[in-house]
């Protein structure tokens, strides 16, 4: 049995019980967790009353069972929003069918799905059904969309069931689920980017002929800013310099909003120093000479041969990079390419002088799009991820930089 009883000591999960055969492993499951030194609180749905009974939870746990979520007394010792909030991680196991469906779409009609909603921890579902039911397309969509919005899912064992039939939906063994569990205490704890300060550029910059025209490009700002969310939601202090983008600015995030390269790169330098800086924004590298002071009239045939002389931007990217006083730890650019991605990353690496180069194929719709499929290139080499919604690549991205960060400091 693995488990270090100094990280878990001082760690607690509340655990959703639902309502399917396999809830009677919920308590070996508090037992477990217990035995681990990971205290627990229950709320034990309607339906997995129907399996396990109130008594039995409470006095495993030590603590008060939760059922209903008007329940006056409850609400008087523990609100359902305080609840939802008291533990490190909300582990639902088995988390049936309804529950993840309720999850995945908000719904919040009773305890559990209430305190999903509220709660601002994160959520563990541990599934558990029929194989028909586990395999039924609306189950899979809820799982990929519970996933998609950061919730860990753990895949069914293949067995046996209660029900006579054979497939994927058991629970997996409460040794498992344990192990899981510390390993996200564990991961959590080795990956924290507390006290870091991450600067991320996104989104386009525009670049203006006269005070109504512009230049620009199809950059929707989505992957810089799931980037900065994910560095802040890993601890780290996020400056983030982003061009003209619709996006809500996410919690905890300093923004900068610019609309020039130069303005960019302006602030930049002024946001320095920083031991973190991710350059996603799609920035101009040229800019018109010149911006008119009043709109450019167009007269007539005259005009089809009217040009505009252009003057090279800063790159950015590189003026970190090859900072001498204050550089980054570690600097990482991105390449947005439509053919030989990899081998123009890798030039691109050495010109400008950063640490990595996240290279994405820009042919299809990635620019403006939900999804993208990066490699990241670096010295040590390249890595390819699968194609993924643009918060997993960021969710990826950050645990990386802070493994990076890590092994430095081990290092050292
Ligand atoms: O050379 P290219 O524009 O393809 O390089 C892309 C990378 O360089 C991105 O990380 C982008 O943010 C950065 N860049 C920059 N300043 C520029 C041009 C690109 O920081 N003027």
């Amino acid at each position: 049995m693995r488990y270090n009883a100094a990280l878990m000591s001082d760690k607690s999960v509340l655990l959703v019980v639902g309502g399917g055969i396999a809830a009677y492993k919920s308590l070996e499951l508090v037992r477990e967790l217990s035995r681990r030194r990971i205290s627990s609180r229950c709320i034990l749905t309607r339906a997995g009353q129907e399996f396990v009974t109130q008594l039995s939870v409470a006095t495993l746990t030590g603590e008060k069972c939760y059922t209903e979520i008007f329940d006056s007394d409850d609400e008087v010792t523990m609100g359902h929003i305080q609840l939802s909030r008291s533990a490190d991680l909300i582990v639902v196991c088995p988390a049936t069918a309804d529950l993840l469906s309720k999850a995945a779409m908000g719904l919040a009609n009773d305890l559990a799905s209430t305190a999903f909603l509220a709660s601002d921890k994160p959520i563990l579902f541990v599934p558990a059904m029929n194989v028909r039911m586990w395999e039924n397309p609306a189950t899979q969509r809820n799982v990929e969309q519970l996933k998609r919005d950061g919730k860990f899912v753990l895949h069914p064992d293949k067995g046996e069931m209660a029900c006579g039939e054979f497939g994927y939906g058991r629970l997996p063994e409460v040794t498992i689920i344990c192990n899981e569990i510390e390993r996200f205490f564990e991961s959590k704890a080795a990956t924290d980017l507390t006290g870091k300060h991450a600067i991320v550029t996104a989104g386009p910059t525009i670049e203006p002929l006269d005070p109504v025209r512009f230049i620009s490009n199809r950059s929707s700002g989505r992957q810089g800013y799931a980037i900065a969310s994910a560095l802040s939601n890993l601890g780290a202090k996020v400056t983030l310099i982003s061009g003209p983008v619709e996006l809500p600015v996410p919690l905890g995030v300093e923004c900068h909003k610019v609309e020039t390269a130069i303005q960019m790169s302006e602030a930049v330098h002024n946001s320095l120093p920083a031991e973190i800086f991710v350059g996603v924004a799609a920035v101009a590298d040229w800019r018109p000479a010149n911006c008119a002071d009043t709109k450019v009239k167009v007269k007539g045939k005259s005009q089809v041969d009217f040009s505009i002389t252009f003057l090279e931007n800063p790159d950015i990217l590189q003026s970190v990079a090859k900072l001498t006083a204050n550089r980054p730890e570690l600097v990482i650019g991105f390449a947005a390419e439509t053919n030989d991605v990899v081998e123009h990353a890798r030039e691109k690496l050495f010109r400008k002088g950063c640490d990595w180069i996240v290279a994405n194929d820009v042919a299809g719709d990635a620019m403006g799009g939900l999804e993208n499929e990066v490699t990241i290139v670096s010295k040590e080499g390249t890595k390819s991820w699968p194609r993924l919604n643009k918060n997993e690549v960021a969710a990826r991205m950050a645990r990386q930089i802070t493994d990076h960060l890590k092994s430095r400091t081990d290092a050292k």
